[in-house]
């Protein structure tokens, strides 16, 4: 599953530059989470690592618009960083 920002961000900018696939963007003054990139931390940490430095509570979650299995968030992890395990 992707997870989601939601609007009780604060904009601090902790999560940004720790996300390993460069998921998260700021758009628009809101810090975004790209779908297509976010693999929960699945091929790099036991958990996500943008919940683990975000200082609000639950300000990041679950995307329910983006449900996918460990599986399918390992697959795309390959794909993202195809460059790298080809080697
Ligand atoms: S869960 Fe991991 S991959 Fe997804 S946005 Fe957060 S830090 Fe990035
Ligand atoms: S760490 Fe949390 S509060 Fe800070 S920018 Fe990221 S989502 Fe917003």
């Amino acid at each position: 599953m992707a997870l989601l920002i939601k609007e009780t961000c604060i904009n601090c900018d902790m999560c940004d530059p720790e996300c390993p696939n460069e998921a998260i963007t700021f758009v628009a003054d809101i810090y975004e989470i790209d779908p297509d990139l976010c693999t929960e931390c699945v091929g790099f940490y036991e958990q996500p690592t943008c919940i683990d430095v975000c200082p609000i509570k639950n300000c990041i979650i679950i995307d329910p618009d983006h449900r996918e299995s460990t599986q399918q968030l390992l697959d795309k992890f390959a794909i993202i960083h195809a460059h790298v395990t080809q080697k």
